[in-house]
């Protein structure tokens, strides 16, 4: 028996007792945890598995928690994907963003977890009244009631996601020194992309006839912020925040003031009430997407489609020229 069996049996027995892997396959390069010739990487949701899989490469396995074409705001996790946590050389989430995930880091992950929320700058509050996470049963973990509610959506801002990048890629060198190079220049070619998507996103909404932006849940103050709009949003930052009555008489009434033309639905987020605002105000629909997750009915195959897809939406819809 050579060295390095032996201390592979060392680890199994001690991971077995203790489910600690303090140590244990940090020499093979993660290779060992992952199953497979990478390091294994589980990201929270959409945004965070796309820029983890632009910067590992081929160097690291990407899956996602949340679903293609499941809401992440309010995701339960089921035993195996626990499991899959615990499992991961590295867990990529957003804290305050997902209970459950939150819960999976400190309980699963120890210090094989990272909270992106940092990095990415979470400057922004809910930009209208609160509306707190009435039906979430772990809302009372995260942040007083009466505290007002940090706006989790930065990646709807590229550049923040490109801040995101260049951090991720330095956590994929810790754990793969020999990776370095490859996640130094996948990082850069990631910036590269959505520093051009930006510049595009900024020519395209510099002129626009309308600066508010009516969508159904509020997720798109990071963007609104970067381009110089204002986001007014029929339910709060959770899609599954209710407007009570008064509320959406407000927004009807500020959709004329405004001169607001078009009210903006959701992918992921039932129409309904997005539609009774722009049939009362008696103005258009189009389709917004907070890419929180991708589906098969997405405008794109990508965040950069999808991002493309979304600025032709509000240039029409904010009568940009
Ligand atoms: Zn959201």
């Amino acid at each position: 028996m050579n060295i390095s069996a032996t201390g592979r049996t060392a680890c199994a027995t001690a991971s077995a007792a203790l489910l600690l892997l303090t140590g244990c396959g940090g020499s093979d390069g993660g290779a060992a945890a992952a199953g497979g010739d990478g390091l294994s990487v589980v990201a929270g949701f959409y945004p965070l598995e796309w820029a983890a899989s632009r910067i590992g490469g081929d160097l690291v396995e990407v899956s996602s928690l949340t679903a293609p074409g499941a809401e992440p705001h309010d995701l339960e996790l089921t035993p195996r994907d626990v499991a899959g946590v615990s499992d991961a050389d590295l867990l990529v989430h957003l804290g305050g963003f997902q209970a459950a995930v939150d819960e999976a880091a400190e309980s699963q992950a120890g210090d094989h977890s990272w909270d992106v929320a940092e990095v990415a700058n979470l400057s922004l509050t809910a930009s209208g009244d609160d509306h707190e996470h009435a039906e979430d049963e772990h809302a009372e973990e995260g942040h007083a009631e009466d505290e007002e509610a940090t706006d989790p959506h930065f990646w709807l801002d590229p550049t923040r996601l490109a801040d995101v990048g260049d951090a991720l890629a330095e956590r994929l060198t810790e754990l793969d020194p020999d990776g370095a190079e490859t996640y130094e220049q996948n990082a850069a070619a990631l910036r590269e992309d959505l520093e051009a998507l930006d510049q595009e996103m900024s020519a395209g909404l510099t002129d626009c006839a309308v600066d508010t932006l009516v969508t159904s849940h509020d997720a798109f103050g990071y963007l609104a912020d970067r381009y110089g709009l204002e986001v007014v949003a029929i339910s709060g930052i959770s899609p599954s925040a209710e407007p009570s009555a008064d509320q959406l008489a407000q927004i009807s009434s500020l959709v004329t003031e405004r001169g607001v033309t078009t009210v903006y639905t959701e992918t992921l987020v039932d129409p309904a009430v997005a539609e009774t605002v722009a049939a009362e105000a008696g103005v258009r629909t189009a389709v917004l997407d907070p890419l929180e997750g991708l589906t098969d009915e997405s405008a794109g195959e990508d965040y950069l489609a999808v991002m493309r897809a979304n600025l032709a939406t509000l240039q029409e819809g904010q009568s940009c020229s």
